[in-house]
């Protein structure tokens, strides 16, 4: 089925996370105007904010912000960067492998936009993880239940394949495999259908964006920086500036939540937003009128 991306699917995938989100908004608002009379019926009964009042995590596009992305022949478009001058940035995190409470945690409470990309052998920690940024302390701990927790938090949780193959290496019918099966497991795992894809390495070519298509996903998702462990990114460009619309690679590494904090902050002080990747997707993939 090839209907319903970036809609309604959307919309209902984000409902538990910003649910909880606006729970906890709406404790914090008691406390701090009413000290002390939390639980008095007047203060229990009051209405919860609605999703829709507390919005989605990260900026969303202003009208006429945003620049199409245009159709690349009938397959799905590969995606680094977004069309926009605004200075807002997209945060996605890949494989899997570090599943760190307290990341979740932070993106929960501080309601930080950020898309999963997950990888089915990091999840269950199938193999050995990748060993950059140390030792880690959470690998496999909470298998899907941890992606599952992600999803609660406002997460979107996308396909990055089984195995993370190069996938230059293998022929239709195997990308094909490795791309359906992550989408299903997903989708069994996490009850929701993926559909961005990111593939290892940034490695593709024509017969990966053939698959992607037959599995139902949108759009392949590559990047324009990475970040490094201590929270440092290593630019593409050379003048080693963030650019509007960057798309900003992490990986779930140890010291995730340490490094996550440092590279937030950076990107606020340099003045940027970070943006509802969804939400600007949707407005770079619109059909022509
Ligand atoms: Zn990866």
């Amino acid at each position: 089925m090839v209907t319903g991306r970036f809609g309604g699917t959307r919309l209902a995938r984000a409902g538990a996370g910003v649910t909880a989100a606006a729970l906890l908004a709406a404790c914090a608002t008691e406390q701090a105007k009413e000290p002390g009379s939390a639980s008095s019926p007047a203060a229990s009964q009051r209405p919860q904010p609605s999703a829709q009042e507390l919005g989605p995590p990260g900026a969303t596009p202003r009208a006429g912000e945003v620049g199409r992305i245009p159709p690349s022949g009938s397959l799905p478009p590969v995606i680094s960067s977004i069309p926009t001058q605004r200075k807002v940035v997209f945060l996605t995190i890949d494989d899997g492998w570090e599943q760190d409470p307290g990341f979740v945690r932070q993106v929960r409470e501080q309601r930080i936009p950020i898309t999963a990309f997950v990888m089915r052998d990091a999840v269950e920690a199938l193999g050995a993880p990748d060993p950059a940024g140390g030792q880690g302390r959470f690998v496999g701990r909470g298998k899907w239940g941890y992606v599952r927790r992600l999803r609660d938090a406002g997460v979107p949780i996308e396909n990055h394949t089984l195995t993370h193959p190069n996938l230059r290496t293998l022929g239709y019918q195997a990308q094909k495999a490795e791309l359906c099966g992550t989408s299903r497991l997903i989708a069994k795992q996490v009850g929701v259908r993926p559909t961005l894809f990111r593939p290892p390495f940034g490695n593709y070519n024509a017969d990966t964006r053939r698959a992607a298509k037959a599995c139902g996903l949108d759009a392949l998702l590559l990047w324009t920086a990475t970040v490094q462990p201590g929270g440092k990114i290593a630019y593409q460009v050379p003048d080693k500036r963030l650019r509007p619309g960057d798309i900003l690679l992490l990986h779930f590494r140890p010291n995730l939540a340490r490094d996550f904090r440092i590279l937030v902050d950076k990107i606020k002080r340099r003045g940027y937003e970070l943006g509802n990747l969804d939400a600007y997707l949707k407005a770079a993939l619109r059909r022509a009128k």
